[in-house]
């Protein structure tokens, strides 16, 4: 069994780089289809960084014309009034009345996701859809749809393919469960 130790963590292979490229091929085929009958150009949204890997993976197997930029959602503590403070950085363009498709690694509780779609929402877009590679059903407690999911994984934490333990592992082709 193929194994990984990063810092004091073990972690087992789980979700072979054939796997994961046989599940990005599928949304890929879905995008594509969808897009390719509404004759929309797709707003890729990668957020960074654990989406790195899987929009490029992804965004070449896209078929129709589309554009691609890349975000962060940094947060900071505001005045004692407003408390924590989601600020949106890295989208320059103009998305008003566009179709923006969210790209995520994983969506694992929500939390993220949905303070990324109420930034996004204020941009005016005439939709925001969302495609993540990982999704753990058991944690997710949001209540926006995830139009295209790559894998339902249980709820373990994982490392590989963009996605970190303590910045360490994003590299690895293949995905690994900690064991
Ligand atoms: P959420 O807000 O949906 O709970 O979590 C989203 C973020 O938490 C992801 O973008 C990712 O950075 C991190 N995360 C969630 N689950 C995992 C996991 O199993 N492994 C790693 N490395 N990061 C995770
Ligand atoms: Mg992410
Ligand atoms: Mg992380």
């Amino acid at each position: 069994m193929k194994q990984v130790k990063l810092k004091d963590k073990e972690f087992r292979l789980s979700y072979p780089e054939a796997e994961i490229q046989n599940d990005i091929d599928l949304v890929a085929s879905k995008i594509n289809h969808d897009f390719a009958k509404s004759g929309e150009v797709p707003f890729f949204v990668s957020v960074l960084n654990g989406s790195f890997m899987f929009t490029a993976d992804l965004l070449k197997r896209i078929t129709v014309p589309c554009e691609v930029s890349f975000v962060k959602l940094a947060s900071y503590q505001g005045t004692s009034s407003t408390g924590k403070v989601n600020e949106l950085i890295g989208l320059n363009e103009n998305v008003t009345g566009r179709t923006l498709v969210v790209l995520e690694d994983i969506v694992d509780t929500g939390i993220t996701l949905s303070k990324l779609y109420e930034e996004l929402r204020k941009l005016n877009p005439k939709e925001i859809r969302v495609a993540t590679l990982l999704f753990k059903p058991e944690a997710y407690k949001g209540n926006i749809k995830l139009d295209y999911i790559g894998r339902s994984i249980p709820n373990d934490f994982i490392v590989g393919y963009g996605l970190d333990y303590d910045g360490l592992g994003r590299n690895l082709p293949d995905i690994y469960t900690l064991i």
